[in-house]
């Protein structure tokens, strides 16, 4: 161990190449670092794979692969990372893809601007795997150890979810624009060899059109726009021809019942409910105080006995 001191930068970096090929990433880093410390022809190749093993070792953060990106965007001689031969231009490509499909994943929000935005997004960047990468396999992704795409099947992945995240964004206004949206996921997750069944599940929700119990008014949008409510719909109801009474899922335990009707009654029973509760608090409270009243009493009692 001694010895190590006084090794070159170029020896610290061949150790570093062999601990690479080992999978020893923080070994090798350690030594990458020191290469780059001691200077030399090997410490620019160095720096660039520091930058791989960090993205390495903390795959799920796009930040690495940003970084990673502006590094090789510096040079354009192909070198070797392990066993992979690598083209650092193609490599920064897909590190900037992988990025920016990182960041819109990560993207908050639930309103429908916001859940619209991300979808446009996913979208966005799907072309870009299309057009950029194509038919080639994603060589970052298998440098870090995650799913391996090439890019036509990477970017029916990310269409898939921006279909999603649109048809989320559209629901509350136009639930059959956002049926229509999911029908488009359904295909891309079809072509990835998937069932689609969630999509499949909201396409039915949302083009399914019933009118409101209690109101009347024609609604669509199952779970969103209308409901089932718990409920009991006797025979007699069930045989008329009135579409209203038919208006309830098929084993008659709930009825279908519009957004604004249910809220309406859950927010007034649930105003009832804490009338109640606060009543029943405060006469446990009464009944408390009478209670610590009379077991002062005894113990005076009792005090004065003795
Ligand atoms: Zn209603």
């Amino acid at each position: 161990m001694v010895l190590s001191v006084f090794k070159s930068g170029d020896e610290l970096f061949d150790q570093g190449v062999d601990l690479v090929k080992r999978k020893e990433f923080a070994k090798a880093r350690r030594n990458f670092e020191k290469t780059v410390e001691k200077g030399g022809k090997a410490a620019a190749l160095a720096g660039i794979y520091i930058d791989i093993i960090d993205a390495c070792l903390d795959n799920n953060n796009p930040a690495r692969y940003a970084k990673l990106a502006s590094t090789l965007e510096r040079t354009n001689d192909p070198f070797e990372f392990g066993l992979t031969e690598i083209n650092p231009r193609k490599l920064a490509v897909e590190c900037r893809l992988l990025a920016e499909r990182m960041n819109i994943g990560r993207m908050q929000g639930s309103t429908a601007q916001a859940l619209e935005e991300k979808g446009n997004r996913f979208l966005d960047v799907a072309r870009k795997y299309q057009s950029q990468i194509g038919n080639d396999t994603i060589q970052i992704n298998e440098i870090v150890g995650i799913q391996v795409n090439t890019g036509i099947k990477e970017a029916l992945y990310i269409q898939a979810w921006g279909y999603e995240s649109l048809a989320a964004g559209a629901v509350l206004s136009d639930p059959k624009k956002a049926a229509e949206l999911l029908q488009n996921a359904y295909t891309c997750r079809k072509q990835l060899g998937e069932d689609g069944q969630k999509d499949l599940n909201l396409i039915k929700a949302y083009s399914k059109s019933v009118k409101c119990w209690i109101c009347g008014r024609p609604s669509t949008g199952e779970g969103v726009h209308f409901l089932p409510m718990s409920s009991e719909v006797t025979p007699l109801m069930r045989g008329t021809d009135d579409d209203i009474l038919k208006s309830a899922p098929e084993d008659y335990s709930s009825i279908y019942v519009c957004k604004p009707c249910y809220t309406s009654i859950s927010r007034r029973s649930d105003e009832i409910a804490k009338q109640y509760h606060n009543l029943a608090m405060q006469e446990m409270r009464a009944m408390e105080a009478r209670l610590q009243a009379e077991i002062r009493s005894v113990a005076a009692m009792s005090a004065i006995r003795r």
